[in-house]
Order: structure tokens, then sequence, then C-alpha cells
């Protein structure tokens, strides 16, 4: 029996594929310790891990995380620092009192990969986006602002890394910190198939398709008349009520079934009238939905748009940022969804229609089905 300790950041996206896998080594007879946050204790719990909240560790949110988000690399270097050095007590005690194995911890959520280095613990790298190295960095196309963010920024990510240092962190430079090298041993929820230019990493990487708890995946579709549009903007940057409510002009009072889902922070009640085949909700089960789906559309996080391929439904993507992009990139550059021009409910409605009707997309996203299903 292994002691095996996970590390994540309080998102869905990120903590969710790692459920099914806590649950199977639990299963296993391994013994799971999850450094996560309230909002995933019952779902880690119910997988079999022993949780620990981590909400007292990390540094309170800016206010403008919305426009942050994805943008602003020295805080996030900052916020990483500062919730390794906040945990470093707790984190102590517990190594003191049974060492791990083995530390598995989200290929963002830095603390666990530098508590992995402090104590010299064998890591395991969780990516629940697109692999990352030199070659595929490029396709990320990171933008002339992000850059520009990025080196304004040095003068605060350097003096973070010497406070890192000062607590007894071994931390050689940006770089190592935040790559994931051909040495590291790395899951990631997709297949090679989908992966770009999966030839340039290791075998060390494993690529495993979607991590999803098997049972909710595997029922059978039921009986619809009419094609189901899904839309959903995931769980983070999801507060866009003036997007939603040209879905509703552009899908509403047609032969189509359409699933919102908006967020808990979008109130339903600024959307306007809610015509009779369209349903508006702050959450869904995403995989229950998708099963009867014909589109998604989608902003193209790795997970929603793996899960949509699972299924083998095709997308109009609608990406918000350069991560989004790259995904919504590859979905295209397979033939597997339509890329979004604007936001008029007259081009949600062209791309919808383009997307359930039009010549290949169904077969493609089938084609990437199979190679995440046979993934292993
Ligand atoms: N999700 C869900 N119901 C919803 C919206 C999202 O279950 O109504 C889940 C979805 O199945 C996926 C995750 O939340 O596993 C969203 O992750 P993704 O990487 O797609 O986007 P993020 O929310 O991180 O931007």
């Amino acid at each position: 029996m292994a002691n095996i300790w996970f590390f994540c950041i309080p998102a869905h996206g990120h903590t969710n594929p790692t459920v099914a896998v806590v649950r199977a080594l639990t299963r296993r007879g391994h013994r799971v310790r999850y450094y996560s946050f309230e909002e995933f204790r019952e779902k880690l719990e119910d997988a079999g891990a022993e949780f620990v909240p981590c909400e007292a560790y990390l540094p309170p949110a800016p206010a403008d995380l919305d426009k942050k988000a994805g943008k602003d690399f020295a805080a996030l270097i900052e916020m990483v620092a500062d919730t390794a050095i906040g945990m470093q007590e707790r984190i102590e005690q517990d190594v003191g009192a049974g060492w791990p194995d083995c530390i598995v911890s989200d290929s963002v959520c830095l603390w666990g990969k530098l508590f992995a280095q402090r104590y010299g613990v064998p890591f395991v790298c969780s990516t629940t986006t697109f692999a990352f190295n030199q070659y595929s960095a490029r396709r990320m196309k990171q933008g002339l602002g992000e850059m520009a963010r990025m080196v304004l920024g040095m003068g605060r990510i350097n003096a973070k890394l010497g406070q890192l240092r000062a607590n007894g962190f071994p931390v050689k430079d940006l770089i190592s910190l935040i790559q994931n090298d051909n040495e590291t041993d790395t899951i990631v929820y997709t297949s090679r198939q989908f992966q770009p230019m999966a030839e340039t990493f290791s075998q060390r990487y494993a690529f495993v398709g979607p991590s999803l708890d098997e049972g909710e995946c595997e029922a059978e579709p039921t009986d619809k008349e009419r094609p189901l549009v899904y839309v959903s903007l995931g769980t983070v940057l999801n507060r866009q009520t003036g997007f939603y409510r040209e879905c509703i002009r552009a899908l509403g009072g047609r032969e189509l079934d359409v699933v919102l889902s908006v967020g808990r922070e979008t109130d339903p009640a600024a959307l306007g009238a809610i015509p009779e085949n369209v349903t508006v909700q702050p959450y869904v089960d995403q995989l229950a939905v998708l099963r009867r789906a014909d589109v998604f559309l989608t902003h193209c996080g790795m997970n929603s748009v793996s899960e949509s391929l699972w299924y083998g439904v095709p997308m109009v993507l609608f990406p918000q940022h350069s991560e989004e992009e790259a995904v919504a990139g590859r979905v295209e550059e397979l033939g597997a969804g339509l890329r979004l021009k604007n936001t008029r409910a007259a081009t949600i409605r062209a791309a919808v229609d383009e997307v359930l009707h039009g010549e290949g997309y169904r077969e493609s996203a089938a084609a990437i089905r199979e190679s995440l299903r046979t993934a292993g």
C-alpha cells in the first residue's frame, strides 16, 4: 500500500480528471491524501481520499480576476509562491507524521511540485491541458500583450523566487519551476492523436484519454425527437449575459432543444424571456447532457472539448483565451468543429446549423472519439 499525496488548484477543469484516478488508487488499497478546496471535498472524499482543505493558505483573489485570468503571469507566480510558503508549516507536520511515497500535482499547481522537490519525493505531473514543451508552446501563440506582461513582471517573479529559496525551496530558475520536462512522469488526459506534436514527448508521458468517472459515461442515450444543442462557457470565465442572450435569440423557438449552462454567478432573470425549447441552468451534469447532444457550443476548455469528443459530439468553438485558442485550433485542424466568428445571433445560428447539417464534422469527431476511447 502506497501513501500518495495529490495537490490541485481550486478549479473544476483541473480537479475533475483526477477524481477517477483517485478512486482507482483507493480501490487498489492505496492511501490518498488530497490537498484541495472545500468545493471539491465531497467528490474527493467520495472517491476515497483523505481531504485537506487549503483555503487558508491561498492569498485572496484580486477583484479583477476575470480580466487577469490567464494574462498576468507574474501574479500567478506570486500566488504560487505565497501559497507554498503559507502551506509549508502544515506540510512539514504531515511529512513528519508519514512520508509520502509519491506526490501527484496538477501542472499548474506548482506548490505540489515545490514540496516534492523540497522533500525529494517522487513526482508525477497531472496535466489537464495539452502537454506543453518548447515545440507545442509555439502553437499556443502567446499574444504580444501576454509576452509584454510577462517581461514587465520579471522583477516581481525574481523577487518571489528569492523568497522561495529563503524559505528552503530549492528553485533554480523560472523555467525549471514551470517547465515539465521529458524526464518527469506525466499523465495527460487526452490521446496521442489529439495532442499536438505528440512525437516530441517521451514515453514518460502517459496519454490516457479523458478521465471520466465510469458509469456516468457508459449509459445509452435516451430517445429524443429533435436535435439537442448544448451551450456552456465552463466554470471560470462564464459571466457573459450578452452572449447567452444572443444564443437565446439565435436558437429560441426553433425545432431544436437547447441547454444553456450559464454558471452560478449569472442571474437567469437578466436573460429575458426564455423560449419553450430552451433550458437555462447554473450548472448541469455535463456528461449526461453531452451523451444526448448533437452540437456543443463551447469555450474550448480542455475538459469540455475532451468530453464532447468522448461522445463524438462536434462543436462550435468560442475560445476565450490562449490556452483555449490552442484547443480550438486543434479541433478545427482535425475537422471536428467550426469557429464562431462573432457573437451575433445570426452568426451563432449559422454556425450551429453548419455543424449540425454540414459535411464531415460528426465523422471527424467520431474518429477522435475512437482515439480517446482506446488511449488506455
Ligand atoms: N462542467 C459541468 N457542468 C457545467 C459546466 C461545466 O459538469 O454546467 C464541468 C465539465 O464537465 C468539465 C469542467 O466542468 O469537466 C469544465 O472544465 P473545462 O476545462 O472545460 O473548463 P473551465 O471550467 O476550466 O474553464
